[in-house]
């Protein structure tokens, strides 16, 4: 059976869509109910509209904290029509049923994101409003419940037909649920914030779903895209110029794609395959830089994700779209570059608008069973100045910028990390090995690989650099790096053996400085 309805309390911020619902209800003989602005806004429209405060013979009082906190408004939308108690004491008491409430809240987000102080963010935490979508998401056996503009065409359309069914109001239920929970979500962790608790004692998660994947990491998982309301350039702010729609695995590896070329002030491409990069490289032009960064890896880069941290030009454009790519991500492109990359229907361009910073405070999450593990985003970085010298040889100066630049780009590996760089290039990646020594030793394979491919005779890891995300537990995973042709190595350095590597070290001749930091990635 369908519900009509008889009488509707609309009481809104966002008044978006508002008047052409009050006429579509007016129209179907409902009677409006409304609060003070949203009243004012449909009286202006030419509708009769009736004051809660004249429905229930209470005033709006103390600045409108209390407006619709009453038991005429709270019991006509929560007594139960199939229950003859509930009527008889409906009836008894004067309280008419409320068959619709369409309520949004007040705008607390945009009032903290505005910069306002305490006192006006604490005023637009809404009361009544969430109190009403509550009470008419429980009682959604008979009343329905809108919260947002999104809904009114819909609703308007099962009202022409003869009212809502009960699953419809179901629906509306659970997303009315959504809607508040998000809300004090919001709210918490403002509180969380002005309390420097990045990590408060309890954390909700909220998000909206923005699409459905077609499906997750596997054919057999389901996927969606949740926007979290966050502004930080990237996947959350891009917008897809061409190209298939994004798969799980895409998001995913854009993402880690753009936050590591994030990390780097000139012109930088990177690589990435199954979310580590394969190439890393900055140049004088994007160009060059995308030209060093596949000669690290150009096996793994085919139909892999490519970022860059500028915008893209069409000789970029150009040499990105001669391999087969998945999908490339930029803060933007030039009108060349968009018009040579439309030629391949099925590569994915993405433009954010932006990059984000790599230093900026965030929390990452992770699943696990039972509950989910929040930490601090690796915001960490080394400058030269964090830097120990701990071998005989000190890094020259090429040397101490390439270091700096593994280091950076073994932040966005998976441990077991290690990285070969030469001239501001990756040449080797070593990811996610169980053991030091087998990463060391794969990226040093695969140089050998690449440089076949380039037609050199030597193997590109000769005369470079080599980053470990963690420390060397052992001589060996250093005396591995040695033997790809490493001159110079970056880790973090504290283990209880340190010395025995150091001394490796100097034996071999080479430099090696400590960062004293980790950047385990899992
Ligand atoms: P209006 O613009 O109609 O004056 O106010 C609409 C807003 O008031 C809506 O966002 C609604 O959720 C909120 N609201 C309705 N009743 C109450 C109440 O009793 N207390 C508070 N704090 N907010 C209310």
């Amino acid at each position: 059976t369908r519900l009509p309805v008889r009488r509707a309390l609309l009481s809104v911020s966002d008044k978006t869509g508002l008047i052409d619902l009050g006429r579509a209800l007016a129209a179907h003989g409902a009677e409006l109910l409304s609060t003070g602005g949203s009243a004012r806004a449909l009286r202006e429209a030419g509708l009769t509209v009736k004051d809660v405060s004249e429905h229930t013979g209470f005033p709006e009082i103390l600045d409108g904290r209390v407006k619709t906190l009453v038991p005429q408004v709270h019991g006509g939308i929560l007594g139960r029509r199939d229950l003859p108690a509930h009527l008889s004491q409906m009836e008894e008491h004067g309280i008419a049923p409320i068959d619709l409430v369409c309520v949004n809240l007040y705008p607390f987000a945009a009032t903290v994101a505005s910069g306002a102080g305490d006192e006006d963010c604490i005023e637009n935490i809404d009361i009544g409003g969430p109190a009403m979508i509550r009470a008419a998401a429980k009682n959604f056996g008979h009343v329905a419940i809108l919260t947002s503009p999104e809904q009114y065409g819909d609703f308007v359309k099962s009202l022409e037909t003869g009212g809502t069914y009960l699953s419809e109001r179901r629906e509306y239920a659970g997303a009315a649920y959504a809607h508040t929970a998000s809300y004090d979500g919001m709210i918490s962790r403002w509180f969380a914030e002005r309390a420097g608790e990045l990590l408060p004692p309890v954390l909700t998660l909220s998000g909206s779903r923005d699409e459905l994947l077609r499906y997750g990491e596997n054919p057999h998982q389901k996927a969606a895209f949740y926007r979290d309301g966050s502004t930080r350039a990237g996947i959350a702010t891009a917008r897809q110029v061409q190209g298939k729609a994004l798969s799980y695995n895409n998001l995913n590896d854009t993402d880690a794609a753009f936050e590591a070329v994030a990390e780097f002030d000139a012109p930088t491409v990177v690589i990435v395959k199954h979310a580590n990069p394969c190439g890393v490289a900055s140049a004088s032009t994007l160009e060059d830089a995308w030209i060093a960064a596949l000669r690290c890896d150009p096996v793994s880069a085919f139909g892999g994700i490519v970022a860059v941290n500028r915008t893209l030009d069409a000789a970029t454009a150009q040499r990105i779209s001669s391999i087969f790519t998945e999908v490339i991500v930029a803060p933007d492109a030039d009108e060349r570059a968009i018009e040579i990359l439309s030629r391949k229907k099925n590569l994915r361009l993405l433009l954010t608008g932006g990059m984000p910073d790599p230093t900026a405070e965030g929390l990452a999450f992770r699943s696990v069973a039972g509950g989910f593990l929040a930490q601090s985003r690796d915001a960490g970085r080394v400058t030269e100045q964090d830097l120990k010298v701990v071998t005989k040889r000190a890094p020259t100066a090429q040397e101490m910028k390439d270091l700096l630049f593994a280091f950076r780009v073994a932040k966005h590996v998976k441990s077991n990390a290690v990285i070969y760089v030469r001239d501001n290039a990756t040449v080797g990646v070593g990811a996610g090995q169980m053991s030091r020594v087998d990463s060391a030793r794969i990226a040093a394979r695969k140089s050998e690989d690449a440089a076949e491919v380039a037609g050199e005779t030597a193997p590109l890891t000769k005369g470079s650099v080599a980053a470990s995300d963690a420390f060397f537990p052992f001589a060996d995973g250093l005396e591995s790096v040695v033997a790809a042709g490493a001159v110079a190595v970056i880790q973090p350095g504290g283990s209880i053996r340190d010395q025995e590597v150091i001394d490796a070290a100097d034996a071999a001749g080479i430099a090696m400085v400590f960062t004293g930091m980790r950047h385990f990635r899992h």
